[in-house]
């Protein structure tokens, strides 16, 4: 079969670009060579793999875990089921983290960063700085620490630790988190691509806030006077991540709107004395 027969074929059964991301991963080219190649053959062992992957993708298996990759913020993150699949709305915590950190340097930490991108990404984007990543799972940690090789290993550190659990009394300038935020019981949590990531990685107790409780309670104890919080949520759950962190003691508190225009992260700073 030729690569345009394949691909017509695929398209009967999944969309058309996920076809095409497929096939490239089986043939490991770019999109050009897709382009150029239509008529070419795929051997019988290509035409086997591509039309495995379809199946897979046909029963709801989400493609980044079938390539294997995602892009997030320029660059291309391993993933594996152990880990979220990087969202495009978790670059706004990038854009807000760099407008944040001093220019020359600053301790950073990525509280559950699962496949590293959020912290990866800082440390990429600034070598000076220092870059802490932690995540409960060893297995998601596994992953995060095969990005930092490929991207931003010398200027970042993984540890294994239940949110702050193992940093002892370490500060830093901004503590950073895209924590899990979604109900236990929401239905969300079994359609569509979620049905395949961690429970871990998206479900917070009943409310979906068990987590960022907890994140802006013991935020104060790590962080350096005038440091930020920077703290993604659901959809709905801006006002009640701005009230606890206001409550908390946090000054110039803020939500800032994803690329569908939703609240979706929220943030403070941290000088000391300045709690109510
Ligand atoms: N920090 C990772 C991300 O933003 C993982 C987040 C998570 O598992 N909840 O993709």
């Amino acid at each position: 079969m030729t690569i345009t027969a394949a691909l017509a074929e695929a398209q009967q059964v999944i969309g058309r670009l996920e076809a095409r991301v497929l096939l490239r991963h089986v043939l490991s080219c770019e999109e050009a060579f897709l382009i150029a190649h239509g008529d070419d053959e795929l051997t019988a062992e290509q035409s086997a793999d591509f039309g495995r992957l379809i199946a897979r993708r046909a029963a709801g298996e989400p493609v980044a875990y079938l390539t294997g990759s995602r892009e997030f913020y320029g660059r291309e993150f391993t993933v594996t089921p152990a880990v979220l699949i990087p969202r495009p709305d978790t670059e706004l915590l990038i854009e807000l983290s760099l407008q944040r950190l001093p220019v020359n340097g600053g301790r950073v930490l990525d509280l559950g960063t699962g496949s590293g991108c959020i912290g990866v990404t800082i440390a990429a984007e600034r070598p000076q700085c220092r870059v802490t990543l932690v995540d409960a799972s060893a297995e998601a940690l596994d992953v995060a620490r095969g990005n930092a090789y490929r991207y931003a290993a010398a200027n970042t550190t993984l540890l294994h630790s239940d949110w702050y659990a193992a940093l002892a009394d370490a500060q830093y300038d901004l503590i950073v988190a895209n924590p899990p935020y979604i109900a236990a019981g929401d239905a969300h949590l079994q359609q569509g691509d979620l049905r395949f990531e961690p429970q871990a990685a998206l479900a917070a107790g009943a409310d979906g806030l068990a987590d960022i409780r907890r994140i802006v309670a013991e935020a104060p104890s790590h962080l350096a006077s005038g440091g930020w919080l920077l703290c993604e949520h659901g959809h709905d759950q801006a006002d009640t991540c701005t009230a606890l962190l206001q409550q908390t003691g946090f000054v110039e508190v803020f939500s800032a709107r994803d690329l569908a225009g939703i609240r979706r992260v929220s943030g403070g700073r941290w000088t000391p004395g300045s709690s109510a």
